[in-house]
């Protein structure tokens, strides 16, 4: 396939795909979190007018804020549904116990043995519910079902870095601004959003800033997806930042996250393969041979997409162009046109071509046909997929399905 027959491709899944994210929004629960549930209508949805209205000393916005950042942080694993549940377990038995810890983050650290125990006994009931079915579609034993990070097995390392570092953000600028004698009700957006020098002014600079700055950053504690995860929030699940009308605060103004589900869907559509060439792939350790799950197929290690190359997308003038206007436009991270197309910017600079979706819809429409459909299994659900008629691993080539695992 030429550069433009691989557009038209691609622009017909990425259609499909928006469409399932539409329908089928990928976003933590906070209307379910007790503190949070009067921010939202009866509908369910967010009262806009309002995000500034005070409540327990902070703006809806702040706290809201607060709870994303948190969210970002422990929304990874094998079983993300199960994460937001015990999100809002946990917060919910805290607050029921006055330990207010999106509103007074000391209150996490002050009352930690509250904190550790809520955290424990509310992981034990997600696993109750859902260890069974997570094993079946995973081919794994329910005894392995763990939400703790990196396969950790210990409450209080999980509870301080995984929990207490997202907290203690807002809890430091806090007392900053109190020590100052300034206001402390919405510190954590005045930080995102300010001009911190080194890092670029849009959500793309953002995620950095929360990464890497020397002071405040998470380090660490937080990936390069996650932060993405939490650049997609505060934009296209709940519009939480002021500067929204600014194409640097806007839709296009983060770089999609793609986790495992994501990128799982992106190969066996056939988007990868067919704007990166297999070899630049595995040069790249984007597809490590031998690695997947059993010995027999390949891994792909999805965040590896970040910055490879695709020369086929150079040789489409309107890929060239919209892949400009995202990255000197939207993301800010260059001054004038990129020389080279990088493969993740490849669906936000097509759904600039297309102008009918977003790239959080696309996010939002992978997360959903990755955990409903396309199971990381040699035997996905294709024939109830909303994609098979366009995807290239349903109709062509088998192989994208059976040979590669996320
Ligand atoms: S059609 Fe099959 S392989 Fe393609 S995205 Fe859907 S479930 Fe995955």
């Amino acid at each position: 396939m030429d550069a433009s027959a691989r557009l038209q491709h691609t622009l017909q899944v990425l259609r499909a795909v928006a469409e399932v994210g539409r329908q089928f929004p990928s976003e933590p629960e906070l209307k379910d979190i007790t503190p949070l549930c009067s921010y939202f209508d009866e509908s369910g949805t967010l009262i806009e007018d309002r995000l500034d209205s005070r409540d327990g000393g902070v703006t809806r916005r702040e706290a809201m804020l607060r709870m994303l950042l948190l969210s970002a942080v422990i929304d990874q694993g094998p079983d993300i549904e199960g994460v937001r549940r015990l999100a809002v377990g946990v917060l919910n038995d805290l607050y029921s116990r006055e330990v207010r810890v999106l509103h007074r983050p000391l209150d996490f650290f002050e009352h930690f043995h509250i904190s550790a125990t809520s955290i424990e006994e509310c992981h034990a009931v997600v696993k109750a519910a859902r260890a069974a079915a997570w094993a079946e579609r995973n081919d794994s034993n329910p005894a392995k079902y763990l939400l703790y990070m990196e396969n950790a097995r210990q409450t209080l390392g999980y509870a301080i870095y995984r929990w207490g570092a997202p907290l203690a953000v807002p809890l430091m600028l806090t007392q900053e601004a109190g020590a100052r004698g300034r206001e402390g009700a919405d510190v954590l957006h005045r930080f995102l959003t300010a001009d911190h020098g080194c890092f670029a002014r849009s959500v793309e600079g953002m995620t950095y800033l929360i990464k890497d700055h020397a002071r405040y950053g998470l380090g660490k504690a937080i990936g390069d997806k996650a932060a993405h995860l939490f650049g997609k929030w505060v934009v296209h699940s709940f519009p939480l930042l002021l500067n929204r009308d600014d194409p640097a605060w806007g839709p296009w103004s983060y770089e999609v996250p793609f986790d495992s589900n994501a990128g799982r869907v992106l190969y066996r559509t056939g988007i990868v393969t067919g704007w990166v060439d297999e070899a630049r792939l595995r040069r790249h350790e984007v597809i490590q041979p031998g690695q997947g799950k059993g010995g027999d197929t390949a891994y792909m290690r999805v965040t590896n997409l970040r910055g490879v190359e695709s020369e086929l997308a150079q040789e489409s003038p309107a890929i060239v162009a919209a892949n400009k206007e995202l990255c000197v436009r939207h993301l800010r991270s260059h001054k004038r046109a990129p020389v080279k197309v990088q493969a993740q910017h490849i669906p936000s600079a097509v759904s600039l071509i297309d102008g009918t979706m977003t790239p959080g819809q696309i996010d939002d429409g992978l997360i959903k046909v990755g955990t409903e459909w396309c199971f990381n299994t040699g035997t996905p659900r294709c024939s109830e997929c909303p994609l098979r008629s366009v995807c290239a691993g349903a109709t062509e080539q088998p192989d994208l399905i059976t040979a590669v695992r996320t």
